[in-house]
């Protein structure tokens, strides 16, 4: 595992590469902004620690460039003061953690084991497909053979549950409370009415249909006849 450390104060920098290098990890040591701008634009690094205040190019504008070029580094910035905006900041910017000066070794070895776990972890599923239908998690988007479809917030959480369980009955009480977060009431018509709506967004307009009714059972969202 690399590691790039931008760090201007020679006594921290040592003692950065002294430690992690004993805990196992190839490191490089940046004294300067632009040293450290340049290495971490043109080399591979597992990670980055950036010192935030840096001669000639400051830490935020190393963390800019390296996020506005598409570079998904997990970062760790570090800095003197504890400064609850410089927080902010920095995770707007695209920072992964953040560490206040003084730290102990053992905490930053602790972030950068976690930072570093976390990258390489499997990526969460953003995406749920079913046919040419697509719902976005993230920017929570649905389309249906690339249009655009507007739903309420509901109506996107019960998409989704439907898509999560593609091919599976979903009850109505099931329903309630996963979606509405409510005991089912056989006098109310509310899912019925939910779905209609949802149906009417995703179905109306498309062909297969894909919200399916089984009567005295409930709902399923599947591609019709599919083999
Ligand atoms: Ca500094």
């Amino acid at each position: 595992m690399r590691i790039l450390i931008t760090e201007d104060e020679t006594k921290t920098g040592e003692y950065l590469r002294q430690g992690l290098s004993e805990a196992g990890f190839a490191v490089e040591l940046a004294r300067n902004g632009r040293d450290g701008q340049h290495l971490a634009m043109t080399e591979t690094y597992d990670l980055i620690i950036l010192d935030v205040m840096l001669p000639q190019v400051d830490g935020w504008s190393i963390l800019r460039s390296l996020r506005d070029a598409g570079h998904q580094v997990p970062v760790l910035l570090l800095t003197a003061r504890g400064d609850v905006d410089d927080r902010v900041k920095g995770l707007e910017l695209g920072a992964d953690d953040y560490l206040v000066k003084p730290f102990a070794f053992a905490e930053l070895l602790a972030r950068v084991r976690t930072l570093l776990r976390r990258a390489t972890a499997p990526v969460a599923e953003t995406r749920l497909v079913v046919a040419d239908l697509e719902l976005d998690l993230m920017r929570r988007r649905v389309t249906r053979a690339g249009r655009r479809l507007s739903l309420t917030a509901k109506e996107f959480n019960l998409l989704e549950l439907f898509m999560r369980h593609q091919g599976e009955v979903l009850t109505r009480s099931l329903i309630a409370s996963l979606v509405w977060d409510m005991n089912f009431n056989s006098d109310s018509n509310i899912i019925d009415v939910a779905i209609r709506r949802l149906r009417a967004k995703i179905d109306d307009d498309f062909e297969p249909k894909l919200i399916q009714t089984l009567r005295g059972m409930g709902y399923l969202l599947d591609v019709p006849n599919k083999v």
